[in-house]
């Protein structure tokens, strides 16, 4: 990327037993860049984490923090010398201090330093934290006083007060209500934003990676299979497992044409790929790019299934051949099971050569 690095990591490989948790992992984040680690369950996405976090030591590959190399060639060093936050998915505070001593706990200027100008400056840094957090006046608060959405709140600045090169958070919103999580993302991602910090988080949730990332790194089976916007993630993904792993997808068997692709559903503009004039193709049709229509041009469809969004309505149909089709409508039209329609295509659609093994959905 342009910007600056803030964590690289590369060839990350940690065997557990039989286990390849990571088989040679690598990605970057910028400085003042959030990233998403996307992946299936089991694929390594918190591994890689806790050895960037020095918590894990991996059997190769290397890790620099702010162009600093903390694991790999030889080097070690421990998570407290690595200038990274944490924030784990319980959120891990101190019971035992309050607000203002959890969000105090990394800065140092205890014992004897607690007093004169090294407390001041502490008491300074904690203020300013918990007003970046929007907590200002909590500070003599347990945390059994807080609301899980403040405890993470408090989590985060304390993860941010000795301004870290990055922040680590694995899972960060697994254990909050849903109806706050949607909020809670876009004031954690407004926090980080303000701070300037660098952070990644482990996430299994898709629409989490892409409502809230900079840049997705998706993980599969101890590898990063692509790393890339939100928007490219989805429009673009790199492989049959990115496109439907990352969003619900309509995959059709095509054939190379040009700069097109021969499907059941005509003739489609696609995205560059490597694949040969004539090659096979599997053809990413994101049900937002389908349209259905009572008359006219299109592949004739029979609608199997309407679901109700509110905001919109995800439409099943099939094709005559049998295949599979579903469109992301306008809430306002009107389908019932046992309609029949005509689907058209949205283009440019993303195509991969086929026979890649889409592996698993997210779903
Ligand atoms: P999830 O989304 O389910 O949390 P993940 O992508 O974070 O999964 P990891 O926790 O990194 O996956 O685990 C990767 C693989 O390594 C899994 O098969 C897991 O069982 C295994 N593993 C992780 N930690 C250990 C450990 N300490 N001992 C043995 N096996 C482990």
């Amino acid at each position: 990327p342009a910007v600056e690095p803030a964590i690289e990591a590369r060839g990350l490989r940690k065997r557990f037993g039989a286990t390849e948790a990571l088989a040679g992992a690598g990605f970057t984040v910028g400085r003042g860049e959030l990233a998403a680690i996307l992946g299936p369950s089991g694929c390594g996405k918190t591994t890689a984490l806790r050895v960037v976090a020095g918590l894990e030591r991996a059997d190769a590959g290397e890790v620099r923090i702010g162009g600093r190399t903390v694991a790999g060639a030889g080097a070690f060093e421990p998570p407290e010398r690595r200038r990274l936050g944490f924030v784990t998915q319980d959120f891990s505070l101190f019971p035992h201090l309050d607000v203002a001593g959890n969000v105090g706990f990394g800065l140092g200027g205890g014992g004897r330093l607690r007093r004169g100008a090294a407390r001041a400056a502490r008491e300074r840094r904690v203020a300013e934290m918990l007003e970046l957090v929007g907590l200002a006046g909590f500070g003599r608060r347990h945390p059994h006083e807080l609301s899980g959405g403040e405890a993470q709140r408090v989590a985060l600045a304390r993860a941010l007060a000795p301004e870290p090169a990055a922040v680590l958070m694995d899972e960060p919103f697994s254990n909050l209500d849903e109806n706050l999580r949607g909020e809670l993302r876009l004031e954690m991602r407004a926090i980080l934003k303000e701070a300037g910090a660098a952070a990644a988080f482990v996430t299994h949730d898709r629409e989490e990676a892409l409502s809230l990332a900079d840049r997705i790194i998706l993980m599969r089976a101890g590898r990063v299979e692509q790393i890339g916007t939100p928007a490219e993630a989805y429009r673009r993904p790199a492989t049959a497992f990115a496109a439907r792993f990352v969003a619900d997808a309509n995959l059709l068997r095509g054939a190379r044409e040009g700069d097109a692709a021969a499907t059941e559903l005509g003739r489609l503009r696609i995205f560059g790929t490597g694949a040969a004039e004539g090659e096979e193709l599997s053809v990413l049709v994101r049900p937002d790019q389908v349209e259905l229509r009572r008359s006219g041009a299109g592949a004739a469809v029979r609608v199997e299934r309407c679901e109700y969004y509110g905001h919109d309505q995800v439409v099943h149909a099939r094709l005559a051949s049998g295949t599979r089709l579903d469109a992301r409508l306008d809430a306002r039209e009107r389908w019932r099971e046992g309609d029949e329609g005509f689907a058209s295509v949205a283009e440019p659609v993303a195509a991969f050569a086929a026979g890649e093994p889409a592996g698993e959905s997210a779903d």
